[in-house]
């Protein structure tokens, strides 16, 4: 066999009926792997009875292939914890089965002298493992022992300090309440304690309020003590991938409730590196587990930058000197009753590739703007880049841009179009302008909404005409207004769209993202009600004159038909934050409320006009200032909000008569919706989609806009209307 850039070639020979079996069993892979395709041939008889692998081919073109990390496999553990072994407590150790992939890449084909690992020699005992066929470490291309692998070293401020148990150390002054600075698969993590004052001093520290942290467990069984974790959601948190699960709390959880506040759900995680796995055990309880990055700056992977950077957070540095390629987050997941959903798809799930059934010309996709990813589709196949965070500040902007070479480089090809969003000031939308520059290219603009259908459509394959729910924050729409509330008909390269939500003016525009209380003001406005201190308790008295007139000007207060704001001004008219600090932190709250409540009656919520349809969301608000001003309970009227939305869905899904559904855009991240939204379809007869290893958010764009771009490409250009 050998490995190519293309994949694996393996020539064997013998009788028709045991190489049927063995093409049969090569399909299902090893745990941990995933085979994208097998191609068969027959060639010629050689007569050979050896095992042999012949050294990687390099020079063609590479289609993108190239294996995500791993989390250790149960062997690699058990070798981590027994004594004599030769790796007992090495926190580098790995497997063919398992390890660090794409977090190690320099470039491709994948051999170790084009990983991080370049550095280290294999010692000999090491280099007869990678060398044996027998041996699970056979070709294992980041194979390591204590002899010739990485190392770790603790950093204090008062003065770099070589510790001899690094793990020993680090686990003591977690439990003192200190927070460490750890460098992870790929890229620094924050870690404290999750049960007592160190989550307060680390939100502090690292300037975010309410952003929910993550929780990494020793074990499953200290998992179960503090959450609820179904079958398929403890699949999830043991798979390869290891990635955060979205859980419910349990009766009994005694974490910090510094954690998640507002949120009846916490992300959990089980250790994910052998690293991982020594520091949970020697510490035996929950750690609080985020991001070393500030705010919404990319991961520090480097000592030096994140010694500089997370200075003032961190009060110690566990360090190593395997060099990370590129900052890779944790996902973040959860499961849902339409099966898995990606919300941040990063270690573990990048760069496998998606499909792209009957290829096309080479497209390179640069997503939106908030959690950004970019896309290369080749061939028949689709990479997505790891979730890049936000564009607003520059060290993210360059991130980007070291992404889109770093694709380019590592598949090796020539994008033939570049594609974005319609949003003209993107960074990533003034990056694509660049790019089509640069290679002489045509820039593709998508529109926000059909990407995020698109992406759905995409990932399903989904044959024939689609109606897509585009239900999102905002995303600039083809006529101007800030969409967010789309009904879209989507088939081949174009789109038309079906139904919306009534517009209201959104005063400040974007700092409505963050202040609920604007969307609020802006609904109340729309339905003609007074803005004083009783119906709009959030501004100061003063300041509610001027919200006024710049509402009836329209003056820096866009038109907006998005669901997303129409949570913010529900949950703000209920009592729930007015302002927040961060996207979509009301909705969460409301819909943690309304969880508890059962099935609940929809509002009315008529759709009105033709082509688009409007749905006029004035007399649910009245409904919903009604009952609350009856004293109905904010948990009841959200329960009832989110089950007209439902009925919603049903009703533009009758009225546009298509029978596919697929609920996308960032507001389908609401389990709660996205259920009750996917039950009520089924059972009125419709076949819904929903996206599930990309994420509903802006982290789907980039794979939608391929999908769009290469439909589009189809299309004779005397035919083209966009
Ligand atoms: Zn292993
Ligand atoms: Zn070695
Ligand atoms: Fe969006």
């Amino acid at each position: 066999m050998s490995n190519d850039s293309q994949g694996a070639r393996l020539e064997v020979e013998g009788e028709d009926a045991r190489i049927d079996r063995f093409l049969s069993e090569l399909v299902k892979g090893p745990p941990g792997s995933s085979v994208a395709s097998v191609e068969a041939r027959e060639i010629e008889a050689l007569g050979d009875t050896s095992f042999t692998i012949v050294d990687s081919v390099t020079g063609e073109a590479p289609a993108p292939s190239l294996p995500a990390d791993m989390a250790p496999c149960e062997a690699c553990l058990r070798e981590l914890e027994q004594h004599g072994e030769r790796r007992f407590g090495y926190p580098f150790t790995n497997c063919t089965r398992c390890g660090p992939r794409y977090t190690i890449a320099i470039d491709l084909p994948y051999d170790r002298e084009r990983t991080t690992m370049n550095g280290f020699p294999l010692c000999e005992a090491c280099a007869r493992e990678y060398g044996d066929p027998e041996d699970r470490r056979f070709h294992a291309q980041p194979i390591a022992c204590p002899r010739c692998g990485p190392h770790l070293r603790v950093i204090e401020p008062a003065g770099d300090r070589r510790e001899d148990a690094p793990i020993v150390h680090c686990a003591r002054r977690l439990r003192e309440g200190r927070i460490l600075a750890l460098q992870g698969v790929g890229g620094f993590q924050l870690l404290c304690d999750a049960r007592g004052e160190a989550v307060v001093r680390l939100r502090e520290r690292k300037r975010r309020p309410h952003k929910p942290l993550a929780v990494m467990f020793p074990s499953m069984e200290s998992l179960r003590e503090h959450l609820i974790a179904s079958v398929e959601e403890e699949a999830l948190l043991r798979s390869a991938a290891a990635p955060i699960v979205l859980l419910d709390k349990g009766p009994s959880c005694s974490l910090s409730a510094a954690i998640a506040p507002g949120n009846g759900a916490i992300g959990a995680m089980l250790p994910s590196s052998p690293l991982h796995h020594l520091l949970l055990r020697e510490v035996g309880a929950p750690l609080v587990c985020t991001s070393g990055n500030l705010a919404n700056e990319p991961l520090c992977t480097a000592e030096g930058e994140a010694l500089e950077r997370l200075a003032g957070v961190a009060d110690l540095f566990l360090v190593h000197d395997r060099p990370i390629a590129r900052p890779v987050d944790d996902s973040v997941t959860r499961w849902t009753s339409n099966g898995l959903q990606l919300l941040r798809r990063a270690r573990g799930y990048v760069p496998l590739p998606l499909p792209r059934p009957g290829g096309g010309p080479v497209v390179l996709a640069l997503g939106g703007h908030l959690k950004s990813t970019i896309a290369l589709a080749a061939g028949d196949e689709v990479v997505m880049s790891q979730h890049l965070g936000d564009l607003d500040n520059p060290l993210s902007r360059a991130l980007l841009e070291r992404t889109v070479d770093d694709l380019l480089r590592f598949f090796d090809r020539r994008p033939e179009i570049i594609a974005c969003d319609r949003h003209p000031d993107y960074a990533s939308s003034l990056l694509a302008e660049q790019l089509g520059a640069r290679f002489r290219v045509p820039v593709e603009r998508v529109s926000h909404h059909h990407a995020h259908v698109a992406a759905c459509i995409a990932e399903h394959g989904i044959e024939g005409p689609v109606l897509g729910l585009a239900w999102d924050g905002v995303g600039l729409g083809d006529d101007g207004d800030l969409w967010g509330g789309e009904a879209l008909r989507c088939e081949g390269a174009s789109f038309s769209r079906i139904a919306t939500l009534r517009p209201f003016h959104l005063p400040g525009g974007e700092t409505a993202i963050r202040e609920p209380r604007r969307s609020a003001i802006g609904m109340l406005h729309a339905m003609g009600a007074p803005l004083d201190a009783r119906s709009a308790p959030w501004f100061p008295p003063g300041d509610l004159p001027v919200l006024s007139a710049m509402l009836d000007r329209g003056v820096n207060a866009p038109r907006t038909t998005s669901i997303g704001r129409l949570f913010d001004a529900v949950a703000a008219l209920l009592g729930l934050p007015a302002v927040t600090s961060f996207e979509g932190q009301a909705a969460i709250e409301l819909e943690s409320l309304s969880t508890s409540i059962g099935p609940a009656d929809p509002y009315p919520l008529p759709l009105t006009g033709s082509a688009p349809l409007i749905a006029d969301w004035a007399p649910l608000l009245h409904s919903i200032l009604a009952d609350r001003d009856r004293g109905i309970s904010a948990a009841e009227i959200g329960a009832r909000f989110h089950a007209s939305l439902a009925a919603l869905a049903v009703e533009i899904a009758r009225r546009a008569g298509l029978p596919q559904v697929a609920l996308t855009g960032g507001c389908f991240q609401n389990r709660l919706l996205v259920e009750r939204t996917g039950e009520r379809l089924t059972s009125a007869g419709f076949r819904v989609f929903a996206p599930s290893r990309v994420p509903p958010n802006d982290g789907g764009l980039s794979l939608g806009q391929t999908w769009v771009a290469t439909r589009r490409a189809a299309v004779p250009p005397s035919a083209r209307r966009w």
